[in-house]
């Protein structure tokens, strides 16, 4: 399956995804991920992402594709893959329809986790990250239910959003996500 996971920063995604991906046995494709990692390592790309990241701004659209066309295109991706923290716009969701679109392939089903936005500043508060001052955390937020929401709506319009409550225990969360991907099974 191919699917994504969307929620604000501070939602608890890692945590699901690390679940998920056990769960399907499919890769993580994480755009944060991968862009800490280019930045750890010192390489054009991370050089040139640092300066969006700790800025809590969304770095330019061709890198991202750069490095989700490359990962997508690696054998372990052909039948499945979660994708966490792309796409993160419109413009971009629509690019990964067009770069799935010439693989034959498609997006499955659309897992949003929802969390109250006082929760997340809480959540924030008691974990760390370089990008995670309360000031760029809220730039983080804002960015979030600008561009990354409307997605949402895009998704629910194709009959592939499943979304679910993000508060309580890991367990109980991922018990909710399994839940949903029952859903969205049964319903493709
Ligand atoms: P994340 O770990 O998904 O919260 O991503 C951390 C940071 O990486 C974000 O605040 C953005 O600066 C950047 N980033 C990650 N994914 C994307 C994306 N799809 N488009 C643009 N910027 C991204």
């Amino acid at each position: 399956m191919r699917i994504i996971l969307i929620g604000p920063p501070g939602a608890g995604k890692g945590t699901q995804c690390q679940r998920l991906v056990d769960y399907l046995r499919v890769p993580h494709l994480s755009t944060g991920e991968m862009l800490r990692a280019a930045v750890r390592a010192g390489t054009a790309e991370g050089l040139a992402a640092a300066h969006f990241m700790a800025q809590g701004q969304l770095v330019p659209d061709p890198m991202i594709l750069g490095l989700v066309t490359k990962r997508l295109e690696a054998a372990d991706c052909r039948d499945g893959c979660l994708l966490d923290g792309f796409p993160r716009t419109l413009p971009q969701a629509a690019m990964l329809d067009d770069l799935l679109d010439c693989r034959a392939m498609s997006v499955d089903g659309v897992i949003e986790l929802a969390v109250p936005r006082d929760e997340l500043v809480h959540r924030m508060l008691a974990r760390k990250r370089e990008d995670d001052n309360p000031e760029i955390f809220a730039k983080r937020i804002a960015s979030f239910e600008v561009q990354t929401a409307p997605l949402l709506d895009y998704y629910k319009r194709q009959g592939k959003l499943a979304s679910i409550d993000g508060l309580g225990t890991a367990d109980e969360i991922f018990n909710r996500v399994r839940e949903a991907l029952r859903r969205l099974k049964r319903d493709s």
